[in-house]
């Protein structure tokens, strides 16, 4: 009899033993875990990583005129023709004489010669039909 009161005491140390170190296992392999998702690698340089950054657009220019006759200058200061409208309802990109070539490259135009910019404007402008 009193053997199996020492073997039962001893089956709930044992017991409880055990499950201590579960538990204990239990919270040191979640710890683990948790941690891998809330360290970020380092790099080379010992920075954090990053996203790549989106490249940034650049500005559309319109302004090289080295490639026109002098003739044809003074056909764009004549009609007084600049990169960038004043007025929001007149542009070349909504004008009859702009020939498009999409509106992030440099156009066309009827009457001024050279690169125009979608959002440029002269004195010649004409509503587009
Ligand atoms: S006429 Fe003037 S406003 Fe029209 S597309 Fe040519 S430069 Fe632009």
């Amino acid at each position: 009899m009193n053997e199996k009161k020492l073997s039962r005491r001893e089956f709930f140390q044992r017991a409880m033993v055990l499950g201590a170190a579960a538990a204990g296992a239990g919270v040191v392999l979640t710890g683990c875990s948790s941690e891998k998702k809330a360290a970020p690698k380092a790099d080379a340089k010992g920075g954090a990583d990053k996203k790549p950054a989106a490249p940034k657009k650049k500005a559309l220019k319109c302004d090289d005129v080295s490639a026109l006759s002098d003739a044809e200058k003074n056909t764009r200061n004549t009609f007084k023709y600049v990169a960038k409208s004043t007025d929001p309802a007149k542009n070349c990109l909504n004008c009859q004489l702009y020939q498009s070539k999409g509106a992030d490259a440099c156009g066309g135009c009827q009457v001024v010669k050279g690169p125009i910019h979608p959002a440029g404007y002269c004195t010649a402008w004409v509503k587009k039909a």
